[in-house]
């Protein structure tokens, strides 16, 4: 059904595909950032300092600065401050933020009556407080007075992503039901992974195309993505280093837009992903690989420049996209423009997000959701693309057994005449069973012919008279040209047509420009099983063609082989 649709491949398809691909595209970049961020705010900042008590920082409100960017900011602790809270007295609330690289997170809560509390974690306590979704999950301590606003002190041992980022509070049912959700999509995205997982490698089981292998790689990684950014890998294992978590984040981001290029050279044929776009891809991967090698090598440290030199690299992963789109709508082959656009669109969205790594853009916090989903829409249009590169790999073979039967035909078969030549008719003759008759026929004064007519003409006559002979020729006969104006019959000899009378039936054809055309024939009776058999045949109707001739032509002999030994 699936195959049926795509070879249906028309305008109509691609516009609705297209459709398609942009709102899922455009819910998972748009609407559910939207959503989540709905509660979120950027808490402002100030460098700590020794001796600062958090009592105090509460009051000096004036000394935060709410425009600061945390990228970048100075290691070595900071406080942040959310906004005023509206919340209620005596019920549960969370507060749910990103803070990566931490090495201590302390949470102080003030409450209307001037209370304060304090809750976090230390970075080996760290995986206990990850909750589904990938960020930290802090309990507000319920009190018969309303929490109005909180506090963080953070020491981190990098703040390239920022100090404390997507921060809200919810109330615990909030909590519980978006954490359902989450896990839903999460679990939709790990079970669609699975799923193409094992397909494909029962595809490539089948076919050992290259690139489905790819392909299942590529797709391990986006679900060992999920497992790592869902915060699953850390929920599960709550005793992991934390920052391992940062370290594989960054190695399967990196393997996994490796995967995509690889792909997309292995998928795409040489006249769209052209040598020169191999050579970048492969600069590029190399690129990728050095730097990621030394961002897990030294991250954290030089974190914010490895951060950006990765970055850049990413973007030149972009760079290729255009060029691919370009050069696959240039063949005006529908399924390629529409599959190169849906291999580069999550690409471009990479691009997107490294954008506001570096700064250029503001971005929202759920990057890790929207590149899972991406990943997924990756994933999803890959598989139909691969489908649609198996229908035209299978179209591909079949044009080109078609070919090589017409080539085998061709090699076959005399050009002039259209009988068969005299390769194909010995291949044909020698080795069957039965006795046969051979007859040979040779036009008389053929050369006179030549000479009254011209060389052409007489290649007409030959045409005339090939065609005579098939037509005179009972079906079960081979017809051959063994060269020049001399030609073959063969058919078995219990049921076979007199020479005689062929000889008579081919006085009936007509000739080109009124020419009266006859011929001799020598015809014998015998075995043919083997090539020493074929030889005597031969020779022996040879010899009795010799004699027709000798007699006058336009006539037939009858010879008989010499009995040869097997
Ligand atoms: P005979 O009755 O003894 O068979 O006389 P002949 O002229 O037919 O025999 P000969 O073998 O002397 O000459 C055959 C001629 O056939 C010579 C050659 O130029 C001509 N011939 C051979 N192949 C072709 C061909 O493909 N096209 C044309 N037009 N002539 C050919
Ligand atoms: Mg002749
Ligand atoms: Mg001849």
């Amino acid at each position: 059904m699936v195959l049926a649709s795509i070879q249906r491949l028309d305008g109509v398809f691609l516009m609705r595909t297209l459709v398609l691909i942009a709102a899922l595209a455009a819910a998972f970049g748009l609407i559910l950032p939207g959503r989540a961020d709905s509660g979120q705010f950027r808490p402002c900042i100030m460098a700590a300092r020794p001796g600062d008590q958090a009592m105090a920082m509460f009051h000096e409100i004036n000394r935060f600065d709410c425009k600061a960017r945390q990228r970048g900011f100075p290691v070595g602790g900071a406080w942040l401050l959310s906004p005023p809270l509206r919340l209620l007295p005596d019920r549960p609330y969370v507060a749910r933020f990103n803070s990566n690289w931490a090495i201590d997170v302390r949470l102080f809560i003030r409450y209307a009556d001037g209370d304060i509390r304090q809750v976090g974690f230390t970075h080996d306590e760290a995986p206990r407080y990850m909750g589904v979704g990938g960020r930290y999950v802090l309990p507000i301590p319920v009190r018969d007075a309303a929490p109005v606003r909180l506090l963080w002190r953070v020491q981190q041992l990098t703040t390239v992503r920022g100090v404390v980022t997507g921060a809200e509070v919810l109330d615990a049912a909030t909590l519980e039901e978006r954490t359902l959700a989450l896990s839903i999509v999460y679990a939709l995205c790990a079970g669609i992974a699975l799923a193409l997982i094992v397909g494909h490698l029962a595809l490539y089981v089948a076919l050992r195309a290259r690139f489905i292998l790819i392909y299942v790689g590529l797709i391990t990684v986006l679900l060992a993505f999920l497992f790592v950014s869902s915060g699953a890998m850390t929920i599960l294992h709550p005793n992991l280093n934390i920052y391992l978590r940062q370290h594989a984040a960054t190695l399967l981001f990196a393997s996994g837009t490796i995967l995509v290029l690889l792909f997309g050279r292995s998928f795409f044929p040489a006249s769209i992903f052209t040598p020169q776009l191999r050579q970048m891809s492969n600069a590029t991967i190399a690129a990728l690989s050095l730097s990621t090698f030394a961002m897990l090598l030294f991250s954290p440290r030089q974190a914010t420049m490895l951060d950006d030199i990765d970055s850049c690299l990413y973007i030149l992963v972009v760079a290729i996209v255009p060029v691919v789109f370009l050069r696959a709508s240039a063949r005006r082959e529908r399924g390629m423009t529409l599959f190169a656009a849906a291999w580069g669109l999550p690409i471009l969205l990479v691009g997107l997000r490294m954008m506001v790594s570096l700064g250029l853009m503001r971005g929202s916090n759920v990057y890790d959701l929207v590149t899972i989903g991406m990943m997924t829409i990756e994933a999803l249009v890959a598989a139909i693309g691969i489908v649609w590169r198996i229908h035209r790999l299978g179209l591909e073979r079949d044009e080109a057994r078609a070919r090589e039967m017409a080539a085998r035909m061709l090699a076959d078969i005399d050009p002039l005449t259209g009988l068969l030549n005299r390769r194909a008719f010995l291949a044909r003759a020698i080795g069957r069973e039965t006795d046969q008759l051979l007859i040979l026929i040779d036009i008389d004064h053929f050369k006179a012919i030549n000479d009254e007519v011209g060389h052409d003409s007489g290649d007409e006559v030959l045409r005339h008279f090939a065609e005579g002979l098939r037509t005179v020729a009972p079906a079960n006969a081979l017809v051959a040209r063994l060269g020049g104006e001399e030609f073959a019959l063969l058919m078995p000899a219990p049921a076979a047509m007199s020479p005689t009378a062929i000889h008579k039936a081919l006085r009936t054809v007509r000739m080109p420009f009124g020419l009266t055309v006859t011929c001799s024939l020598g015809a014998c009776t015998g075995p043919m099983v083997s090539e020493r058999a074929w030889q005597a045949m031969y020779r022996a109707a040879d010899r009795a063609l010799y004699d027709a001739k000798a007699a006058g032509r336009n006539r037939v002999k009858i010879g008989a082989p010499r009995v040869v030994a097997a």
